[in-house]
């Protein structure tokens, strides 16, 4: 927790809840001595506009009359209506670096510092009063009945450091009914009481104890020996660049164990998906002299309040979690080491405001808290690469190896334009006679299966089959097709329209609405891939062996857990889905990991649709070859001469990197450049190019040094979404600094104004 060096700041600067975006850093309040001492990082109350409503804030700054604007009258500055003290005071670290991310990703900060801490940590989810006590000093003469005497000898058993003690855990090593006797020698004046907060939802991983932690490979040694001296020198930036199974958990959990015992805390962070308890109990179970505190999705509200205590009061020293575990608690000081595993992971990125990327949040808060941050992966994000290969930002360390015992996985590309011609029927099929052939043997030798399609569904076209009359399904508020759902697994014939980016449903129609032929359903997704590997292998379907993991069946992460649980058991045999399943997931009996299409990314507008297609493939390749037996990994492709792809079945990411890099560098894209794109979005299309036309000219005057290149406006590729139309302006510009000078200076001309109309997204990952 900060102290403030002088004992009662005068004024406080307060970022509020409220959206407003009130650039660089909140209004200004008056703190009146009955309210005590505020400090930095303080959740408080405070009136806000004409009507002075009660309104959350966070104090973001705190002194004396230098607080206050020059031209603001100290007789108009309102005061502050109370501190909230059952909440602590957000480590100074955090404020920082929310301010940071207010400035650089363009959101308020109030809705920043807001979106920081977790819901249930504001309301106090969870929390009970305990009462405390201890011995009075000194204590009243006179006997005392038995049963008080035998309250105070135990108290006084207790050594100083181990009191006060709880009432209720006094109360049963005293063998009482009540707590009668204990609150009689309060009153009595014998015994002192406090009070205290208190979360009790506990949390624990389960641990499966490690016999002995491996031999490092010659490998791993040295990536260790690289980075060790870093540990306690302050900020540095490393890359963990290591195929899938070489070892960089392994490199991770050393490190990790190295910081601990020199007394420091470890932030480590996951993509949601692979917070797994396969995950979670590998780590406690390397470390279980450290206790953990792990924040996720699927944790109770109370649950999560107690987690983050737990790791403000550093009772849990390793703190696990997935992008929002960045802003942990940790106080100051204590941060020693920050680790980004999957860093290339877009699920990394959040895409309502703000918009900050998890990785580049992890990196800025190792600079604040001046210790390294190291990102891992098979597959780098180009970002990251570029960063260490080309700008020197950070070290890169490399492990080329698989861990022993894995082999290297064959993959094997499928020419899809052949062999759906190879099948003797017309109907059209989703797996092809290899996969099928080598899924079959697989399940014959008692192996299990992966097998990912990136489409959530059943198919994602319905269209007149006359295409003069081209008619085709679309969302009535979104400007994309409609996917049938089948409603219920059982119910095969039930079916439904969804639009995935609206969540609007409608029924299948049967006849063209146009011309009145029956229509056609085509196209792919992961209930249609289920339907046919159930005919496929009903023997296994039947007795529950396929299960599929995406997120219509997956509403809850302990959904998840069971369903991965299933798999480690071996009771399911085949696991199919999206991408849910294509990282992180670590079982040595995986004989065959099945691509239905690579084409589903490949083709997106958006220019890091290769790099998706490079990390997919790879990504899910390296889920077999975990046992003794190779495995193969066969993707299905109707486009088998792709760059991504052959570089993929090639497993050569570095030179995937330097061709991609070379092609974003010719056309000015990241990681060669720096984006920013700007959403603007109205009920009224005209409206919508309206706002963006005026605020593209804006900002092409603010930008009087020509520096940076406004493109747009444009339509955004999905025009439409849920009755808003969208234009888009991209902001490209050499450097971060530059473009960050930018949207800074149009931000607080006015020109910019972050909100319900206008989205800013710096860095964006989706271009949608
Ligand atoms: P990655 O995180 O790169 O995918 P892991 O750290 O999960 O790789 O390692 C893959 C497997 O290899 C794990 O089962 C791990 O226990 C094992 N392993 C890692 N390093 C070694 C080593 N030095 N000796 C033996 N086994 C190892
Ligand atoms: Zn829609
Ligand atoms: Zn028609």
């Amino acid at each position: 927790m900060t102290t403030q060096a002088h004992p009662a700041p005068q004024y406080v600067r307060v970022a509020v809840e409220r959206g407003i975006d009130r650039y660089p850093d909140g209004l200004t309040y008056r703190v009146d001595a009955a309210i005590g001492a505020v400090v930095l990082g303080d959740h408080i109350e405070v009136p806000l506009g004409r009507g002075d409503s009660r309104v959350e804030g966070v104090v973001v700054a705190t002194g004396g009359p230098e607080l206050l604007d020059r031209n603001l009258d100290p007789k108009n500055v309102k005061a502050i209506l109370g501190v909230d003290r059952s909440q602590r005071a957000l480590p100074e670290t955090v404020v920082r670096l929310a301010q940071w991310i207010s400035s650089y990703y363009c959101a308020p900060l109030g809705v920043t510092l807001m979106s920081i801490t977790p819901s249930a940590v504001r309301k106090g989810v969870g929390s009970v009063r305990r009462l405390l006590v201890d011995l009075a000093s000194p204590q009243p003469a006179g006997t005392l009945h038995p049963k008080r005497r035998a309250v105070i000898d135990t108290l006084s058993e207790r050594a100083p450091s181990e009191r006060p003690v709880d009432a209720e855990e006094l109360r049963e090593l005293c063998g009482l009914a009540t707590r009668a006797p204990i609150q009689a020698l309060i009153k009595s004046g014998h015994l002192t009481a406090s009070h205290r907060s208190q979360v009790q939802a506990r949390w624990k991983a389960e641990a499966t104890p490690e016999a002995s932690p491996p031999q490092p490979t010659n490998e791993q040694a040295a990536v260790l020996s690289a980075i060790e001296p870093c540990l306690a020198a302050g900020f540095s930036q490393h890359l963990l660049f290591g195929v899938t199974g070489s070892g960089k958990t392994e490199v991770y959990l050393r490190l990790a164990q190295r910081v601990l015992e020199s007394g420091r805390s470890v932030l480590f962070l996951v993509p949601e998906i692979a917070l797994t308890p396969q995950t979670c109990s590998r780590i406690s179970a390397r470390l279980p002299m450290h206790p953990m505190a792990i924040l996720h999705s699927g944790l109770t509200q109370a649950q999560r309040h107690e987690q983050w205590l737990a790791s403000a009061q550093t009772r849990a020293t390793i703190v696990v979690g997935a992008r929002s575990a960045v802003f942990a608690p940790i106080p100051e000081g204590v941060l020693g080491l920050v680790i980004v595993d999957e860093e290339h992971d877009s699920s990394y990125k959040q895409d309502q405001a703000p918009r900050y990327h998890g990785r580049d949040v992890a990196i800025r808060r190792a600079q604040l808290a001046k210790c390294p941050v190291l990102l891992g992966s098979a597959t780098p994000s180009l970002e990251s690469w570029w960063n260490a290969t080309s700008r020197g930002l950070s070290s890169l360390h490399t492990l080329k190896q698989r861990a022993p015992g894995l082999r290297n996985p064959r993959v094997e590309i499928i020419d899809f334009r052949v062999e759906s011609r190879l099948r003797p029927d017309r109907r059209v099929h989703l797996v092809g006679p290899t996969m099928e052939l080598a899924l079959r043997r697989a399940f014959d030798d008692g192996g299990q299966a992966i097998v990912l399609l990136n489409r959530r569904g059943y198919a994602n076209w319905i269209a007149c089959p006359d295409q003069a009359c081209g008619w085709m399904m679309r969302c009535d508020h979104c400007e994309v097709g409609m996917v049938v759902h089948l409603r219920s697994p059982e119910g095969g014939a039930l079916r439904t329209t969804r639009c995935h980016h609206c969540q609007a449903q409608q029924k299948v129609p049967t006849r063209c609405p146009r011309c009145s032929k029956g229509v056609s359903v085509f196209g792919l997704g992961t209930q249609r891939v289920e339907e046919e590997l159930s005919r496929l292998f009903p023997d296994i379907a039947s007795s529950g062996g396929i299960v599929r993991v995406d997120s219509d069946t997956m509403s809850t992460a302990s959904d998840f857990h069971r369903a991965l649980g299933g798999f480690a058991r071996g009771e399911v045999r085949l696991l199919l889905g999206t991408q849910m399943i294509a990282k992180g997931l670590d079982y040595p009996n995986v004989r065959v990991v099945g691509v239905i299409s690579a084409d589903t990314a490949l083709n997106l507008p958006d220019f890091r649709a290769s790099e998706r297609t490079f990390q997919l493939v790879s990504q899910v390749s390296g889920r077999c070859g975990r046992g003794d037996n190779p495995g193969r990994a066969i993707i299905q492709t109707f486009q088998p001469d792709a760059a991504p792809i052959l570089a993929a079945a090639a497993q050569n990411y570095a030179r995937f990197a330097k061709e991609e890099c070379a092609i974003r560098e010719r056309y000015g894209l990241p990681p060669a450049t720096r984006m920013a794109r700007i959403v603007v979005r109205h009920a009224v299309r005209d409206e919508a190019e309206r706002v963006a036309k005026r605020l593209s000219a804006d900002l092409t005057r603010v930008d009087a040094a020509r520096e940076i290149e406004v493109r747009g406006p444009a339509p955004c590729p999905i025009a439409r979404i849920a009755d808003r139309w969208r234009f888009q302006i991209e902001l490209i510009a050499p450097t971060a600094a530059i473009l960050q000078r930018m949207l800074a200076a149009s931000r607080s001309a006015g020109i910019l104004v972050p909100g319900e109309t206008v989205a800013v997204d710096v860095d964006p990952v989706a271009l949608l």
